[in-house]
């Protein structure tokens, strides 16, 4: 459902990305792991045209998204959850989660609110319905995010280190959701520092560093015989 290829995409002269080709099957979870700066979060904004890219081609469900007329059209089919999770502060959850559906006319606000109730039933916060965000902790809010992203029906998820703004303690319970949201079928590309997660989740898993893949490999051949250098100085240096 993801394809890149020979993607190059720079800031003025500081080339970030530098000839990235994978590709993404539906149901898949591909974890990106990487040292800071190395690309993870602009690959992920170049998946959703939140980039522009200088060379190559990523295609989205059999579309060069270059070519898209209908950006928002578009966007509908991507979920994002970013590391602040960016809650409106002066919405209540429930309309957090109602806000895009029904602005953009894809439901009406009955259809809205049930769909409310179904997210936050399974990211286990039923009772928070009408509350506001800051009444939340950070893994709260967290997955009240994801239930938002979720509300607009995507048919592909995009975790930009979602537990990484975390206190240690509330990282389970966020992980926990995205692993059933998998375990669903769901298809996730998670830039993620969780080497647990990515080890027992992953289809894939990437690693970058300085703008290149350096490999990607099943998590059980990444992790414990990975082929580069590279990719073993990272590991010895994170786990
Ligand atoms: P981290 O693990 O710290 O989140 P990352 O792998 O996500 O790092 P990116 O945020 O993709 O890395 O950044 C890659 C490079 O691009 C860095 O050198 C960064 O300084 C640069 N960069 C990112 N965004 C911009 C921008 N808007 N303008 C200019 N340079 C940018
Ligand atoms: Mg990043």
């Amino acid at each position: 459902v993801i394809e890149v290829k020979n993607l190059h995409k720079s800031y003025d002269s500081l080339e970030v990305l530098k000839d990235i080709s994978f590709d993404v099957t539906k149901g898949e979870v591909v974890c990106i792991i990487g040292p800071s700066g190395s690309g993870k979060s602009t690959l992920l904004r170049c998946l959703n045209r939140l980039e522009e890219i200088q060379a190559g081609d990523i295609e989205v469900f059999g579309t060069n998204i270059n070519k898209v007329k209908n950006l928002n059209k578009f966007r509908e089919n991507i979920g994002m959850v970013f590391q602040l999770f960016n809650l409106f502060s002066n919405y209540t959850v429930a309309k957090n989660i109602m806000l895009a559906p029904t602005q953009l006319g894809l439901m009406n606000k009955e259809e809205a609110d049930a769909k409310a109730d179904e997210l936050l039933a399974q990211v286990g916060l039923a009772d928070k319905k009408n509350v506001y965000p800051d009444t939340l902790s950070g893994g709260q809010k967290q997955r009240i995010a994801i239930a938002r992203a979720l509300a607009m029906n995507p048919k592909i998820m995009l975790f930009d280190e979602p537990t990484s703004a975390l206190d240690p303690e509330m990282v389970g319970e966020v992980l926990k959701v995205m692993r059933s949201l998998a375990d669903s079928g769901m298809t996730m590309v998670v830039v993620t520092h969780e080497m647990n997660f990515a080890r027992e989740v992953a289809n894939r898993v990437i690693f970058m560093a300085d703008g290149y893949i350096v490999e990607e490999d099943n998590p059980e051949k990444l992790f414990t015989a990975p082929a580069h250098k590279r990719t073993q100085a990272f590991l010895s240096s994170v786990l």
